[in-house]
């Protein structure tokens, strides 16, 4: 199975894009990103697919709310910058769908909710309910709840959690990274795209993780952790470059090239 083929056959799919994407390089969020990813996701919708997004991008809309508060690294005022932006981010979300003519529902998770099987439970009634409603769920941490001890920490691993819960048939991380490469592309050249991933651990033993192919926001490493996660569970995953608003068909049509995670057979 290729990315194209795996696309075509799943039918509930949860799609997570990262800051880096939702953002401009000004720093502000990228509201005709937004319009005209939602557009994407509206048609997809439309073919008979269900799609769950996780989107970040709390932290850097508070901030393009509140510059002045930019600065300010206190624990306290960067869950309060969290629950100005998400406010913010779910009102651009909410008129992007509202275009395409759908809802929106806002869910936001921390990782104790996911460990305990009554939350978990709702978790996932809530989940269902909205989607078998056709109504779109965009999910992030709850950044202003979540200190050290319960955070995710990450999007991505949040997003593998909820595709887990969902029972998904794919999860998408849209990222600035192509894909997961054989070393960092931005100081090695010979550096090669990795389009197949059928065993994680082995590609652990190929790759360099950490300083030397951190690149992105959270890295790599994350998105391994999130790959693992799915795959454990039988749920593939695709990582991609999510900077053009088209890359859900280019991904879909094999025009864009990623890394596609399968699960071990
Ligand atoms: N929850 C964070 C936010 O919305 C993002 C975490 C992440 O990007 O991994 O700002």
């Amino acid at each position: 199975m290729n990315i194209a083929e795996t696309i075509a056959s799943a039918r509930k799919i949860v799609i997570k894009i990262g800051s880096a994407t939702l953002a401009k390089p000004d720093g502000k969020i990228n509201i005709e990103f937004m319009e005209n990813f939602a557009a994407r996701c509206a048609a997809m919708n439309k073919s008979g697919k269900q799609l769950a997004l996780v989107s970040s991008g709390a932290q850097v809309a508070g901030i393009s709310t509140l510059d002045r508060w930019a600065r300010k690294t206190d624990m306290n005022y960067r869950q309060a910058l969290c629950a100005i932006g998400q406010v913010e981010l779910m009102n651009e979300w909410g008129g992007a769908f509202r275009h395409c003519g759908l809802h929106i529902g806002q869910l936001l998770f921390t990782k104790e909710d996911f460990n305990d099987g009554r939350r978990a439970l709702n978790m996932r009634n809530t989940l269902f309910t909205l989607l078998d409603e056709g109504v779109i769920p965009i999910i992030n941490e709850n950044d202003s709840v979540a200190c050290d001890e319960i955070r995710i920490g990450d999007n991505d691993n949040l997003s593998a959690l909820t595709a887990v819960l969902w029972n998904a048939d794919l999860l998408i991380l849209f990222s600035d990274i192509d894909g997961i490469y054989t070393d960092n592309p931005k100081t090695n050249p010979e550096a090669k795209l990795i389009e197949k991933v059928d065993n994680i651990a082995e590609l652990r033993e190929h790759i360099t993780i950490g300083a030397a192919n951190g690149f992105g926001t959270g890295g790599i490493a994350t998105k391994i952790e999130a790959a693992e996660k799915t795959c454990a569970y039988g749920i593939p995953m695709i990582l991609a470059n999510g900077g053009h608003p088209e890359a859900l068909d280019a991904l879909s049509s094999g025009k864009l090239r990623g890394t596609l995670f399968l699960p071990a057979r």
